[in-house]
């Protein structure tokens, strides 16, 4: 993996499009796209894809994972509203990128990951850039992780058949939750917004999407 932190200046014309790609999905907040710019997503891939960083598709990062749609992920942060003193919790770190984008935006990460070889290697692309506000866990992510709770923001990168209910319980008062949920093929973006009292709403918000299954105790049973 190669390394120059944030000032890694590779592919800069190719990121510009990417964000010119966002743009034109109808996702306009500036301090969202200049993270696309800001972070080098090609970092956090492995070396036989990172010629194609910038495409705005998902792209596999191996143990048969992908690194989720950049243009999604832009979705995702503009549903979540992530504020500079919020606590978010990530449930499927993957390559560590998106986990990135939440920590230039947020003040604490902690982010769970069920493949250990994921997670390390995300943490040694974390740590190369100089990004110290995130913890990692190894571990079942549907049960998310209650040491640390409740979260202002929480995230799943990873398609669930409904609202993990320990997820719910660990998100705070007026806090946000964007994922997937739908079957193990076809999924929507979901955002709950959880009020003052307690109180949750369920949103459909994002376009049809599919991601790879959310498997444990309140996702999907592995085959
Ligand atoms: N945001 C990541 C990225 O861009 O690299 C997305 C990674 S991928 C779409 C979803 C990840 O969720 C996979 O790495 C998978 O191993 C992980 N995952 C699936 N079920 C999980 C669970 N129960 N707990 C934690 N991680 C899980």
């Amino acid at each position: 993996m190669e390394s120059g932190g944030l000032k890694d200046q590779r592919f800069m014309a190719a990121r510009r499009r990417l964000i010119e790609t966002i743009r034109s999905r109808g996702l306009d907040d500036l301090s969202i796209l200049r993270l696309f710019e800001e972070v080098p997503r090609h970092h956090f891939l492995p070396p036989g894809v990172q010629s194609r960083a910038y495409e705005d598709a998902p792209l596999p990062i191996g143990w048969g994972q992908t690194a989720s749609q950049p243009s999604l992920q832009a979705q995702t942060l503009q549903l979540l509203d992530v504020g500079p003193e919020d606590r978010v919790l990530e449930i499927g770190t993957g390559s560590g990128f998106f986990t990135a984008l939440l920590a230039r935006l947020a003040d604490r990460v902690h982010s769970v990951e069920r493949i250990r070889e994921l997670s390390q290697r995300a943490r040694r692309a974390l740590d190369e850039l100089e990004i110290r506000n995130v913890a990692l866990l190894v571990g079942d992510g549907s049960i998310g992780w209650r040491k640390y709770g409740p979260y202002d923001r929480i995230t799943v990168a990873a398609a669930s058949p409904d609202i993990p209910p320990a997820l719910l319980d660990q998100l705070a008062p007026s806090g946000r939750m964007v994922l997937p949920v739908g079957s193990r093929d076809l999924q929507e973006l979901v955002l709950v917004e959880k009020d003052e009292e307690g109180e949750v709403v369920r949103n459909e918000a994002g376009d049809p999407c599919t991601f790879v299954p959310l498997l444990g105790r309140y996702g999907w049973p592995e085959e």
